[in-house]
């Protein structure tokens, strides 16, 4: 499929740039589409043992929400797995201080594998409004282009809502595999 203006200066800019990919990364907590390339041998090994699961009680779910960039209107980290004991458990990418465990040369070597963060950045929905990380270089395009904040806004909102379903369709799977990648890999564990 052609690529319209919009997607090109979206990846023209990505691909001189990667700030968002190192240097103080925060940890992205991962849908199941990552789970599902690990069930599926498409992440090796040694990348997946250096990620971790976060812990998050019932009563921090909103907190962590907002934090993960998972509370467009409201609380859709909720519907990525189900809790067991008050405690829901997430699959994630850790927290860098340098560059990013799944940063290349090339770029993020897991596309279809990245946190729903990764995906949407430098954009998110936090509870019904549209925000940016104002340093991110592409923020200067949309700032002059009325066009270009119209067309970024359509596209995080569809992703959202796309996310969100794939979520919920996913939900029990998520639980179950976890637990299963749990018994194999030896992850580090983060309370929230
Ligand atoms: S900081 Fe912005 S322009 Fe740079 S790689 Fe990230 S999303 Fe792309
Ligand atoms: S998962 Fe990929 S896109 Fe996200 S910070 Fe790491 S390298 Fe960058």
């Amino acid at each position: 499929m052609q690529k319209g203006p919009y997607e090109k200066i979206l990846i023209q800019q990505c691909a001189t740039c990667r700030i968002c990919c190192h240097g103080n990364v925060s940890e992205g907590v991962c849908g199941y589409n990552t789970i599902e390339m690990i069930i599926n041998e498409e992440i090796p090994l040694d990348y997946i043992k250096k990620m971790v699961v976060i812990q998050v009680k019932y009563e921090k779910m909103d907190e962590a929400a907002r934090k993960w960039w998972h509370f467009p209107k409201e609380n859709i980290l909720k519907d990525l797995t189900l809790p067991e004991n008050g405690v829901y458990e997430f699959l994630a990418v850790p927290y860098a201080i340098d560059n990013c465990i799944f940063l290349s040369n090339k770029g993020c070597m897991f596309p279809k594998a990245k946190p729903f963060d990764c995906s949407m950045f430098p954009f998110y929905f936090l509870e019904g409004k549209f925000n940016w990380i104002d340093w991110c270089p592409l923020i200067e395009s949309i700032k002059e282009d009325s066009k270009l904040y119209k067309y970024f806004y359509s596209k995080v909102l569809k992703s959202t809502n796309n996310y969100k379903k794939f979520s919920k369709k996913h939900q029990k799977q998520y639980y179950e595999k976890l637990k299963e990648l749990k018994n194999k890999i030896n992850f580090e564990i983060i309370n929230f």
